[in-house]
């Protein structure tokens, strides 16, 4: 017998485990974005957009660009030498802050 205050994501039963894991995975996510919102607030950037080098550039930001280079929309304006290399600065934009402009 349940309390009836008691969230029912407390009772033992086969997908309490489950929801502790997605309560324990949304909580992790929330602190990311709040890191991430940190670092933003700070002026460093997180990378979140990007466009990549075209022959026949649409967007100002593709000018430029030689082929497989990308470069950040999001507020830096670095270019990167890889589309993976811009995915590993959006994975991790604080190993090697980059200042906004
Ligand atoms: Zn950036």
């Amino acid at each position: 017998m349940f309390h009836p205050d008691e969230p029912s994501r407390y009772a033992i039963g086969p997908e309490a485990g489950a929801l502790r894991d997605a309560d324990i995975e949304q909580a992790a996510n929330a602190a990311e974005g709040r890191a991430r919102d940190a670092h933003y607030d700070a002026g460093f950037c997180t990378h979140g957009s990007a466009v990549a080098y075209r022959p026949d550039p649409h967007h100002p930001a593709q000018h430029g660009l030689q082929p497989g280079q990308v470069r950040c929309t999001a507020g830096c304006n670095t270019v990167f030498e890889s589309d993976d290399a811009w995915t590993q600065a959006c994975t991790d934009p604080y190993s090697d802050p980059i200042r906004r402009h």
